[in-house]
């Protein structure tokens, strides 16, 4: 991808206009900072004690935890996925524990009407849903068996999926009688790639619908006319990358969109406007980034179809970044962020991969290193943000600038195995699972 200066055009409350949410991000600010300037911080992940955590999740849970029951597969998603990024293999580390963890999604499976039909529900004997039929599948590419992968019959999973296409609008009901709207259609064909059976069936139309739900600031809604969201902008894109509908996107709009949802002084990305910077959207913003890497040729036609003006692109190739974060004072970018970038280094992503990589490492683990990660300093660790900010970090350590691997804090303990962005599952269980795909 060639150099493109992001305009940041972040448009913060001033001070002496208070408003309840300017008055929360000022905070949480502050509490970054406070962490930023602390004597002997280290970034170092407690690696050991997040996969303890991660194990607990797979084999039993509190009584607190019964309001997730119809989010189960999901949970196991989360787990055995953060335990890969932690390169710990759950098959090979535990063998009766994999076999119980298919087995328990086998038995999320359920028809629905027709006889060669069937997604995954959120429990045993749910009804079937197309984002726990997406966390089900993913999980089962991970621990990449030969059980698991007879548990996906292919056909009648696509036959769930067509099931759920809204023809009217080109895009997926989540459930029979659900909602159309983009966390349908990525589910949808994220699921479909990962079975083999992505055609031109399944992709009719979903360009024009996720098109719809791009919204005035560049991000991407659930719905046409709602407001932009971190994880409906990543669906969004992600369903466009699947269904090779990019262009249908303005995808300038949603690049400057995206990387002014960084945290100036956190380094971590907030979900929507004037929302509060929250470790999950390490990835479900940060995520879009590599997509975008990914579809650069989309992109730089679009960018060539606009005014020099808008175009802004270096000369030379050198990055050219607005800087002002870093006259800042204490912030994640003067702490993590590579000083600068050596003449013919390869191009960077437009987002700051080493203030995100802190952000996560020294504000949204747990405190005294009980192991996982949370939202944000003051709040509990849980498994959903365990996942979603190592995610983020493996794509900030991966895909921060193409081809060079770079990691905050100390390699042992912090570098990560690569995500593939898009389906969000470890680049080589995804390999493997794929390369045995017919
Ligand atoms: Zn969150």
């Amino acid at each position: 991808m060639r150099n493109q200066s992001i305009e940041r055009t972040r448009v913060s409350a001033p001070r002496d206009m208070s408003s309840v949410s300017a008055d929360a991000v000022a905070d949480l600010e502050d509490v970054a900072r406070r962490v930023y300037a602390r004597a002997g911080r280290e970034s170092t992940l407690a690696r050991e004690a997040t996969v303890d955590y991660l194990f607990g999740g797979l084999r039993s849970l509190p009584a607190g935890f019964t309001s997730l029951d119809a989010s189960r597969a999901w949970m196991v998603y989360w787990c055995v996925h953060g335990l890969a990024l932690l390169d710990v293999d759950v098959a090979s580390r535990d063998e009766a524990l994999a076999r119980d963890v298919v087995r328990f999604l086998r038995a999320c499976r359920r028809r629905r009407g027709r006889r060669a039909c069937f997604g995954f529900g959120g429990g045993p004997g749910q009804m079937p849903h197309v984002a726990t039929t997406y966390a089900a599948t993913c999980a089962l590419v991970t621990i990449g068996t030969e059980e698991a992968r007879e548990t996906l019959v292919k056909e009648d999973v696509r036959a769930f999926l067509m099931s759920l296409k809204d023809e009217t609008t080109g895009g997926f009901r989540v459930h029979d009688g659900g909602e159309t709207d983009t966390r349908g259609c990525y589910a949808a064909l994220a699921t479909a790639h990962l079975c083999g059976v992505l055609d031109d069936e399944l992709t009719r139309g979903v360009g024009t619908f996720v098109a719809r739900c791009q919204s005035y600031e560049g991000g991407i809604a659930g719905e046409p006319l709602g407001e932009a969201h971190g994880g409906y902008t990543f669906c969004g894109l992600a369903a466009c990358a699947l269904a090779g509908s990019l262009d249908a996107l303005d995808l300038g709009n949603l690049e400057r969109w995206l990387a002014n949802r960084q945290g100036e002084i956190e380094g971590g990305f907030n979900g929507r406007t004037n929302k509060l910077v929250d470790g999950c959207y390490s990835f479900w913003q940060g995520g879009c980034f590599p997509v975008l890497q990914r579809s650069s040729e989309t992109l730089l036609r679009q960018f060539s179809n606009r005014s020099a003006k808008a175009l802004k692109v270096d000369a030379d190739g050198a990055v050219d970044f607005d800087d002002s974060s870093r006259a800042i004072g204490v912030c994640a970018a003067t702490l993590y962020q590579p000083a600068e970038y050596p003449p013919g280094s390869p191009s960077p992503a437009p987002f700051a991969n080493g203030a995100l990589q802190g952000w996560i490492l020294d504000c949204c683990q747990s405190d005294n290193g009980a192991g996982g990660l949370r939202d944000k300093p003051g709040v509990g660790r849980d498994h959903y943000h365990t996942c979603y900010c190592l995610s983020g970090l493996s794509l900030a350590q991966h895909y921060g600038r193409c081809g060079v691997v770079e990691v905050v804090g100390p390699l042992e303990s912090n570098t990560l195995a690569k995500v593939d962005p898009v389906v969000n599952v470890v680049q080589s269980k995804y390999d493997a699972w794929m390369s045995k795909q017919i």
